[in-house]
């Protein structure tokens, strides 16, 4: 399924993104409900930076946003007659060219690629917009081939028809996911309980139910830590920086250690506490936030005392059931 791409495509920044959309959705475009949806929603044309989070509308359409969303990387722009923005279509392999330039000039806005290649050759003359050298060897390495009889299309890249397929367009999101669950495949391989693993995904996440997490889905009026009463519950206030869980981290023997302290990525901060105090670091992680919760939810006070020992009585649950091979495993993280 081949999209043929109009004059009016490209004249906006994204608008050539636009056609993607078109050629993902068209399949069930034919279906009348969701022509409802898109004349509904969408009555100006759609784009595929939008963020479906943020649209209005129902489930079914958001859902199709961002489906397509995820497809876009997948198809690429084939150049047939040329009527495709110079500046703000991705015909050129290494992007677009808006994103190459400082700023494009006025008379530019609506240049095509076949108003700057014809005759065989690139004639940077017709443009206005100042164009760096490496620019133009840029695009002077792309070899194009302009035919006045075939419109310009987006292509599926997993097809030498370039011809978009459920079956294609579903094996490649397929791929995608893996990759992506590949990058936290550490997590599930750590000799822990399933309930320490979940909950250090959650933490890489910053989707543990902090009162900052909380006010976002306006679960909870205010974002302020409920123990100290001092700053917001983030991740990191909640498991490092807030003082009843910095005294569990003295007490640890953490004092001086100021990458500890300063470190602001949270996978970093949890990867790099595995490799320097194995699952120790895990089992103090999971009691300082069940201390927490059972101050928050049950107003049972837990001593620092108290948190330090039900961590290392873990620790030792934990290191005799799974195995004592973890500074080898930590360090190979
Ligand atoms: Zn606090």
């Amino acid at each position: 399924m081949w999209l043929v791409l109009g004059r009016s495509v490209g004249r906006r920044k994204f608008d050539g993104r636009l056609v993607v959309i078109v050629v993902v959705v068209a399949r069930i475009m034919r279906d009348p409900v969701v022509g409802v949806l898109r004349d509904k929603y969408a009555p100006d044309g759609f784009s595929l930076t939008t963020n479906a989070h943020r649209v209005i509308g129902s489930p079914i359409w958001r859902a199709i946003l961002k489906a397509t969303h995820r497809l876009a990387p997948s198809f690429h722009l084939k150049l047939g007659s040329g009527e495709v923005s110079f500046f703000f279509d991705r015909w050129l392999e290494s992007g677009l060219l808006c994103d190459k330039v400082l700023w494009v000039a006025t008379q530019d806005v609506y240049l095509r690629v076949r108003d700057v290649w014809y005759d065989g050759d690139w004639h940077f003359d017709s443009v206005h917009t100042l164009l760096p050298s490496l620019v133009r060897d840029d695009i002077r390495s792309s070899t194009i081939m302009l035919n006045d009889s075939v419109p310009d299309c987006y292509a599926w890249k997993g097809s030498i028809n370039g011809i978009y397929s459920v079956k294609e367009g579903y094996a490649w999101l397929l791929d995608m996911t893996d990759s992506m669950n590949n990058h936290w495949g550490w997590i599930w391989k750590l000799k822990a309980p399933q309930k320490i693993c979940f909950f250090i995904w959650l933490v890489c996440h910053q989707a543990i139910p902090t009162n900052s997490f909380l006010l976002r889905r306006c679960c909870v009026a205010s974002d302020t830590c409920g123990r100290c009463r001092m700053h917001t519950e983030t991740v990191f206030h909640c498991l490092r920086d807030c003082p009843k869980a910095t005294s569990v981290w003295s007490l640890f023997g953490i004092n001086g250690n100021q990458s500890f302290w300063h470190e602001d990525d949270v996978v970093k901060w949890i990867r790099k506490g595995i490799v320097d105090f194995n699952l120790y670091f895990l089992t103090t992680l999971w009691w300082i936030w069940r201390a927490r919760c059972e101050e928050s939810c049950a107003n049972q006070l837990l001593s620092t005392h108290e948190v330090i020992h039900q961590s290392k009585l873990l620790n030792e649950d934990v290191t005799q059931c799974f195995g004592q091979d973890d500074k080898e495993r930590g360090m190979s993280l």
